[in-house]
C-alpha cells in the first residue's frame, strides 16, 4: 500500500524512514539525543531537519516554519508520516523564498516510542510550557476527581466505581466541564493525568534550544503543531489557543485563514496553563508568532480519556508484559492512530499537507513590502 511508505508501526520505524527520506532529498538530520532508550533499547532522539535559505548558521531567517511531530508521543504517528511525506513529495523544493523550515520528527520521543501520551517524567508536554517563576493555577475540578480519574486498581469493579462518581459530576456541571477538568492540565498529581510538572521537562529545553538557534534574527515565526485524539474520524481542525482579540488568534487567523477554530481559555484558565503555543510566543518574542495546532479525530472523547487513565494506571501500578498490560497499550495506539483505517491515514495526510504549503504561503505575505 503506498500509504506504508510514509506511515509506519513502531517509532523506530518513523525514525528511520524520515532519515531515509532526509537522505534522500538531500538534506541533513541534526539528532538531539534523548536520554533514555525504547521498548527494544533502541537509542531515541528529537531529529531536526532544517532548510536555510542562505545556510548560514546561526540562521538569520526573519521568517521561520516549524513543523512538530510527536507532542503527545504516541500521536506521533500521524504528524511523523505527513513531514516523510512532505520531503518524499519535494515539499523542500517548494518553500517561497526568504522563508527557513524547520521539521523537528518526534518532539518527545519517549511517549512516541513507548506508546505513551507523556514524556518520561509522565508529564502532559502540551501543558508544561507555563511561565514556572509565577504561580500555577489550581484546579479544583481534577482535585476533586483526581482518585476516580486515576483509581489505584483497574478492573471492572474499579473502572465502574469511578464511571459513578465521574457521571455524578457530569450530571451536576455539564459533560463538557467534566472534560475540561480531567483534559485542562493540572500542576498538583504528578502521578495524574494532563499533569504539566513543575519546571521544562527535556523537550521543552531541546526545541527552545533548537529554536534559540535559527530563529535568531526571526520576526515572524510559525508553527504546526500535529496532534491526533480529539473529534471526527479523520477530519483535520485547526485550532488556536486563547480569547478572541489577542495577538495569538487575530495572527492565527491572518496566517492561516478563517478556518482556524479558536480554543477559548476555560474559566478559571489563563496562558500559565501550560500550551506549547503558547509558551513559544511568549518565549520568541518580539518575533510574532503565528500558532496552528493541527487536530485530527479519532474515536469518542469517552475513549481516549478511558485509554489515557489505563495507560496511567498501567505504569504506575500494573505490568506492561503481562496480558493486560498488552491490551491496554493496543487500545492507547488504537484511540490516537487508528491505523487499520487507510482511509483515516490518507485524509491525514492530504489535510496536513494543505494546511502546511498554505502556511507557507501565509508566512511569505506576512509583514512582506
Ligand atoms: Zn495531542
Amino acid at each position: 500500500m503506498a500509504l506504508d511508505e510514509y506511515f509506519s508501526d513502531t517509532y523506530a520505524e518513523a525514525r528511520a524512514k524520515f532519515q531515509d527520506a532526509a537522505a534522500e532529498a538531500g538534506l541533513a538530520v541534526a539528532s538531539h539525543d534523548h536520554p533514555m532508550t525504547g521498548p527494544g533499547g533502541e537509542a531515541l532522539a528529537l531529529d531536526v531537519v532544517t532548510l536555510c535559505p542562505d545556510a548560514s548558521s546561526p540562521c538569520r531567517a526573519e521568517r521561520v516554519f516549524v513543523v512538530m511531530s510527536g507532542t503527545h508521543g504516541v500521536e506521533g504517528f500521524a504528524g511523523s508520516a505527513a513531514q516523510i511525506a512532505w520531503l518524499k513529495r519535494g515539499g523542500h523544493e517548494r518553500v517561497p523564498d526568504g522563508i527557513s523550515v524547520i521539521v523537528m520528527h518526534a518532539v518527545n520521543p519517549y511517549g512516541f516510542a513507548w506508546i505513551r501520551r507523556v514524556t518520561e517524567d509522565n508529564i502532559d508536554l502540551n501543558r508544561n510550557f507555563a511561565d514556572f517563576g509565577r504561580s500555577l493555577p489550581s484546579k479544583p475540578g481534577y482535585d476533586e476527581l483526581a482518585e476516580a480519574i486515576c483509581p489505584r486498581a483497574w478492573n471492572d469493579n474499579a473502572v465502574a466505581e469511578a464511571e459513578v462518581r465521574l457521571t455524578a459530576y457530569a450530571d451536576r456541571h455539564g459533560r463538557r466541564a467534566l472534560n475540561r477538568a480531567i483534559m485542562g492540565g493540572q500542576f498538583t498529581h504528578p502521578e495524574g493525568v494532563f499533569y504539566g510538572g513543575t519546571k521544562p521537562t527535556w523537550s521543552r529545553q531541546t526545541i527552545f534550544k533548537i529554536l534559540e538557534i535559527y530563529c535568531s534574527a526571526a520576526k515572524h515565526v510559525a508553527v504546526l503543531d500535529i496532534h491526533t485524539g480529539l473529534g471526527e474520524f479523520g477530519t483535520g481542525v485547526c485550532y488556536c489557543v486563547g480569547d478572541e482579540g489577542t495577538p495569538a488568534v487575530t495572527r492565527a487567523h491572518d496566517l492561516w485563514g478563517d478556518d482556524v477554530t479558536v480554543m477559548a481559555a476555560a474559566p478559571g484558565s489563563s496562558v500559565h496553563d501550560g500550551y506549547n503555543l503558547t509558551g513559544l510566543s511568549r518565549a520568541l518574542a518580539p518575533a510574532a508568532v503565528y500558532g496552528n495546532t493541527l487536530e485530527f479525530g479519532t474515536y469518542p472523547v469517552g475513549d481516549m480519556l478511558k485509554a489515557v487513565r489505563a495507560d496511567n494506571w498501567l505504569h504506575l501500578h500494573g505490568d506492561p508484559a503481562s496480558a493486560q498490560g498488552r491490551a491496554i497499550k493496543q487500545e492507547l495506539k488504537r484511540v490516537f492512530y487508528p491505523a487499520e483505517s487507510e482511509e483515516w491515514k490518507s485524509r491525514v495526510l492530504s489535510r496536513s499537507l494543505d494546511v502546511w504549503q498554505r502556511g507557507l504561503e501565509g508566512l511569505a505575505a506576512t509583514g512582506a513590502g
